[in-house]
């Protein structure tokens, strides 16, 4: 069933679990996080940045989510990852899309809050959710990259003031994780987790979450973590086991041998995801 993003977070916030967004950018990958989403009886948040939408294009993106969350037995939300661009938003709310993130991190306080206050207008008047960010997270995100010198961790105070002035479903923080893949192993500022959590009462998100220690992930989330995205750890899984079924099977024509396994593959690390963020059984 097609939900918003705030029922599904909601819930997790008042019960204390977190709920994996997945990027999507073709039908597999979407087929791969609903089957896996419904065997762990997980809701689940489908979401695609505005290069995943670019590459498979608004109108493909926007039909694949809303008839798999259609026939999904559990709860789907289709979520906008980083929204930069009003109109970009705007479309993607008229495409059907039951949440969206503005992200005004590369702006000063004043402007990413007037930013995120004018889609949160518009949104919340048709019932979609939003998912604003504050504080820079580092690394590459498609299209978007923040310089390791210039990521900066999310303030308290600029986030109370935040969370009050614009009224945001849930935040995105910048704790420690960044985007694509880890050199070294990321440190999280978990006290930083608990001091925002207790001050906005509200679901807090971790972005660049692939490749964080398992122990990380579960502690962030028993401090407040609730909506937690995963991009990286599922491209990693899709190709590597592309070249593995190409170096098994050299010969093979048919894409949906080759995109099954790799279907699989995918699958499985979404069900650990869902066992360890503790959405599975939730639905
Ligand atoms: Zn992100």
């Amino acid at each position: 069933m097609l939900v918003t993003g705030k029922e599904i977070l909601e819930h997790a916030h008042k019960h204390n679990y977190a709920v994996g967004a997945f990027n999507v950018n073709n039908m597999e990958i979407v087929q791969a996080i609903i089957e896996a989403a419904e065997e762990t009886n997980s809701p689940v948040i489908l979401q695609a940045s505005q290069g995943g939408i670019k590459y498979a294009g608004i109108e493909y993106i926007a039909a694949l989510g809303k008839v798999a969350a259609r026939k999904a037995k559990v709860p789907v939300a289709i979520h906008l990852d980083h929204g930069t661009d009003f109109e970009q938003i705007m479309l993607c709310i008229r495409h059907g899309f039951t949440s969206v993130m503005i992200d005004g991190s590369k702006y000063e306080l004043k402007k990413n809050i007037e930013l995120t206050k004018k889609v949160i207008e518009v949104a919340h008047a048709v019932g979609v959710s939003v998912e604003a960010e504050l504080g820079k997270i580092g690394g590459t995100e498609d299209d978007i990259t923040v310089d390791e010198k210039d990521a900066t961790f999310t303030d308290p105070d600029e986030a109370k003031l935040f969370v009050d002035g614009t009224g945001v479903d849930y935040l995105a923080i910048a704790v420690g994780t960044a985007h694509g893949v880890y050199k070294g192993e990321p440190k999280l500022d978990f006290d930083r987790i608990k001091i925002l959590k207790d001050l906005l009462q509200i679901p807090l998100v971790l972005h660049g979450s692939s490749g964080v220690p398992a122990d990380s992930i579960k502690k962030a989330v028993s401090l407040g973590i609730n909506k937690i995205n995963i991009d990286t750890d599922l491209r990693v899984a899709f190709t590597q086991a592309i070249k593995d079924f190409n170096k098994k099977d050299p010969d093979n024509i048919d894409p949906r041998k080759v995109l099954t396994p790799a279907k699989e593959a995918m699958k499985e690390v979404i069900k650990e995801k869902m066992a360890l963020f503790g959405s599975a059984g939730r639905a």
